[in-house]
């Protein structure tokens, strides 16, 4: 996992790119705010977005949000490793899976069991990582808000890691990636 998500790969996509930096979609720009963090500028911005009549589905597409959920969410790793690198979340800014009310760590296990059963339905992987890399010497890319990264892996996928990380063209864009994910979760009913 240490070679999955490591913040080197991190630095590289902050300097390139504003979403990267800011994790507010392009689309979703309009929102005036900063709170210093990619993830809770996510969802403050769709937030903003739909406040501002900006069609609910429209605004969660733009900013890769798979799931809301009550007290977490799944979103799309904009810059994935492989299609279906999805991270779930609490809303909440904490910054240790301990930190987090027994309710919330109970609804993310939960939303982790879905997000599981949503890439089996959807992309028929071999096999799956799930993980946190929690505080910045762990490797956290985001260290002031815990999130489970995770994604389907395939028998003998990981060549890329160490070659062509950067340059890998994926093989199914995010706006794709999040049409099929957002319909596996509505298929596999409430939670
Ligand atoms: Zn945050």
């Amino acid at each position: 996992m240490d070679h999955l998500w490591t913040p080197w790969r991190y630095a590289y996509v902050t300097s390139a790119d504003e979403t990267a930096r800011t994790g507010v979609a392009p689309a979703l720009r309009a929102w005036p705010g900063n709170l210093g963090c990619i993830f809770c500028n996510l969802i403050a911005s769709v937030d903003y977005a739909i406040a501002n009549s900006m069609e609910a589905e429209k605004a969660e597409a733009a900013a890769g949000l798979v799931v809301r959920a009550k007290y977490n969410f799944v979103c799309l790793n904009a810059f994935p490793y492989t299609s279906g690198h999805v991270m779930a979340m609490p809303y909440a800014h904490l910054d240790r899976l301990a930190a987090l009310p027994a309710e919330t760590a109970q609804e993310l296990m939960d939303l982790a069991q879905r997000t599981e059963r949503a890439l089996e339905r959807v992309y028929h992987p071999d096999g799956f990582n799930f993980g946190m890399n929690i505080g910045q010497s762990a490797g956290a890319g985001v260290a002031g808000h815990v999130h489970l990264h995770a994604m389907p892996r395939w028998t003998g996928d990981t060549s890329f890691i160490t070659t062509v990380a950067e340059t890998r063209v994926l093989p199914e864009d995010l706006e794709t990636t999040w049409r099929r994910l957002r319909l596996a979760f509505a298929e596999l009913g409430p939670a």
